[in-house]
């Protein structure tokens, strides 16, 4: 006898396709007579309500198994069946190769939960959880424990969300990270902390970014960046998914200014070639005026990728798209050079080098015959991250026209290290901010420059790098209240009062702690390879922040406003829109 709770999924008179969580069976439907009210039954389902059917497992008919079914050797010959509850006309249907908006897919979410594409994420996203927790808990004697979500302001970084509160003009944050409870938790004592962390952080609509997102979190006294790193990799290794291969460790380590300078960025996709090379000496000695006057300033270099058999993969459309994006993006002119068949090189520079130093371009990028160079020149930071990015965009071009440059099955984790502890503020460079952010220790040679310049002062912060995606990021705290005094007041000109529980907390002996937090909705999705971590959040975000099912936020009325003191002003196409 076989018994089955699930959604009817494909019909086709004879039989059909039962669906449940552990997959699919096929279904005989009896035409016997004395079945005949099972046939008008299970004939007339409609698609995707639930019916429980009883019946006989048997092997199906040689000839007629199907081997892409794991279930495909056997059928149900169907003896009763019961409709438990039927299903209305579907929004779309529920295949994963039918193309539908995604805005419709999220007001019905929980229809789209049942296509094979989320089930297996959110299953996989389950077990590597479940994996995550048994190695901290379970083998490395980590305590699971839960910090509030409302809290307060924290300075500097993302905006938080901001709650009402019932006493007049106060508000509370929701937590951009759980970062100054689990400091907080190693002045207690709890010195391995671990969460699987909801964190909140309102930035407007950027793609691929989620208002309310999902941290690994992790905090432990007495431990180095090395410790760090080690009981990561070895988490990754104990939780990874056997179906997706094994992943090597330890991770190879990078510093911040070598993948600035090999990668244009410091988040590097090192699952292929194409390092941009410095040829500031190469050139140096020509008689070319855009070079001279890069190389006279401080930090001028002149750099360039090299892209294999670019002649043959990119039109000149592609070419000059690339260039128009250096420009646009980083306002930096590119200069390309194309490598004939004869092994002799084609551009505007060629006239202005010798021979030698054709050459010795060619030996310094690893040219062959077809290949196209990008060549920038300007300060060294812009030169690279304007290569940085064309390298990235060239390889997608490259693979969109046929070539296999980088393995869609290899996983190449990287951590980078040495990262400079603060940056100038974009919007102000002569003002600093943190890097990470304010609660990172420096690094123990650079420290004295702290109080003398502290631009120059690397950090103890890491980032875990998976596919040119920053999946993880942690540091060695400060844990001296005068050094994160002297850091918040002084460097970043904060006022530390807004964080005189965490200052004071570090004068009751601290111990020495370090962290990290790994993004678990950007980890999955690029186990999974989803193309967006929509894809393995359940009920996520849309683009622009809204719930498109509940229609999340909503509206409220003055009376709910009126226990926080709140009252909301209306610019007036909107007091226009909403009255229609
Ligand atoms: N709280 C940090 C973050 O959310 C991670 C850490 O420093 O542990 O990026």
């Amino acid at each position: 006898m076989f018994f089955l709770l699930c959604f009817s999924w494909i019909r086709q008179g004879l039989f059909l396709v039962l669906r449940d969580f552990q997959g699919l069976t096929q279904v005989i439907i009896p035409q016997d007579e004395a079945h005949s009210h099972v046939k008008e039954l299970l004939s007339n389902a409609p698609l995707e309500s639930v019916v429980r059917v009883t019946g006989t497992v048997s092997p199906r008919p040689s000839g007629q198994e199907n081997p892409k079914m794991p279930t495909g050797d056997i059928e149900v010959k169907a003896e009763t069946a019961e409709i438990l509850n039927s299903c209305k006309k579907l929004p779309f249907e529920i295949k994963d190769f039918i193309k539908k908006s995604e805005a419709l897919r999220m007001q019905y979410r929980y229809l789209d939960l049942r296509s094979c594409r989320l089930q297996s994420a959110l299953r996989l996203r389950s077990r590597v959880v479940m994996r995550m927790r048994e190695y901290l808990c379970n083998l490395h004697g980590f305590v699971d424990v839960e910090t509030p979500t409302l809290f307060k302001r924290t300075p500097g970084g993302a905006k938080e969300f901001l709650v009402p509160s019932r006493e007049v003009g106060k508000f509370y944050s929701l937590p951009q990270s759980p970062q100054q409870f689990k400091q907080l938790l190693m002045v207690g004592g709890m010195d391995r902390y671990f969460q699987v962390a909801r964190c909140y952080r309102d930035e407007g609509s950027r793609p691929d970014r989620q208002p309310e997102f999902t941290q690994i979190d992790i905090e432990m006294s007495f431990v180095d960046q090395a410790g760090i790193q080690r009981l990561i990799e070895g988490l990754l290794q104990h939780s990874w998914p056997e179906e997706r291969g094994s992943i090597m460790t330890p991770f190879p380590s990078m510093t911040y200014e070598e993948a600035l300078a090999d990668y244009g960025t410091d988040k590097p996709d090192t699952r292929f070639g194409m390092k941009i090379v410095d040829i500031s000496d190469v050139l140096r000695g020509s008689n070319i005026h855009f070079v001279q006057n890069a190389l006279s300033y401080p930090h001028g270099s002149i750099r360039a990728i090299c892209i294999p058999q670019g002649v043959r993969y990119l039109t000149n459309k592609d070419l000059g798209s690339l260039k128009e994006s250096a420009k646009s993006q980083f306002n930096q002119e590119i200069m390309e050079i194309i490598c004939r068949p004869d092994g002799s090189l084609k551009s505007l520079l060629t006239k202005f080098l010798g021979e030698k130093e054709q050459s010795e371009l060619i030996r310094a990028l690893n040219m062959e015959e077809g290949d196209v160079v990008l060549l920038a020149a300007g300060e060294h930071k812009q030169v690279c991250s304007a290569l940085g990015a064309l390298r990235l965009l060239s390889a997608n071009l490259l693979e969109a026209a046929g070539l296999a440059l980088r393995d869609p099955t290899a996983f190449h984790f990287l951590w980078v290290v040495d990262f400079p502890l603060f940056l100038p503020k974009a919007e102000n460079p002569t003002e600093l901010e943190s890097a990470h952010h304010p609660f990172t220790a420096p690094h123990p040679s650079d420290v004295s420059l702290l109080y003398s310049d502290p631009t120059k002062v690397r950090s103890q912060h890491y980032d875990l790098v998976l596919n040119g995606n920053e999946v993880g990021g942690g540091s060695i705290r400060i844990h001296s209240a005068e050094q994160q005094r002297f850091v918040l007041e002084k460097v970043l000109k904060e006022d530390s009062e807004v964080l005189s529980h965490l200052i004071e907390a570090l004068e009751f002996g601290a111990p020495p702690h370090g962290g990290i937090a790994l993004g678990l909705d950007r980890l999955i999705s690029l186990i999974v390879d989803a193309p967006s971590i929509r894809d393995v959040i359940a009920f996520p975000k849309s683009f622009r922040g809204r719930d498109l099912m509940g229609n999340a936020p909503d509206y409220v009325t003055p009376e709910e406003l009126e226990p926080y003191h709140i009252q909301v002003s209306w610019p007036l196409e909107e007091k226009e829109a909403k009255k229609n």
